[in-house]
């Protein structure tokens, strides 16, 4: 029973990820689970999907933790070296698609990068 309570917790939380184009939040996770889940769930769930190359997370702005589903990564080993974008006036979070090219300090492997953009978003400029 115990086992099956999770599984479903954690397909909700999975369908919330897929189901925004934009990236969550554990406080926004939580309100859109309403109750659900409670809050020390939550936080051990979206660790777990972390570290297996589930989902990544980044700090925006306000240094409030965002996740986002990973492409291509897998468990222990972490390929998000993408922009996020942050809109300054509504304050989403999207992962941005298009690849930067990072500069590689000697023969160091990077895994993961910390580039936050900001600006105004398409629907806030129009
Ligand atoms: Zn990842
Ligand atoms: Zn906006
Ligand atoms: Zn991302």
């Amino acid at each position: 029973m115990g086992v099956l309570r999770k599984t479903k917790h954690l397909e909700h939380v999975l369908q919330a990820f897929r189901q925004s184009s934009d990236a969550l939040s554990a406080g926004m996770l939580l309100d859109a689970l309403a109750n659900e889940i409670n809050k020390s769930t939550v936080y051990r769930m979206l660790q777990k999907l972390e570290d297996d190359g589930v989902i990544h997370s980044f700090l925006t702005m306000d240094q409030i933790r965002f996740y986002a589903l990973c492409k291509g990564c897998s468990s222990g080993r972490h390929v998000d070296t993408h922009a996020h974008f942050q809109c300054t006036s509504c304050k989403r979070v999207s992962c941005v698609s298009e690849e930067i090219v990072l500069p590689t300090p000697g023969r160091s492997r990077i895994t993961s990068a910390q580039v936050l953009l900001t600006g105004q978003c398409e629907s806030c400029l129009s």
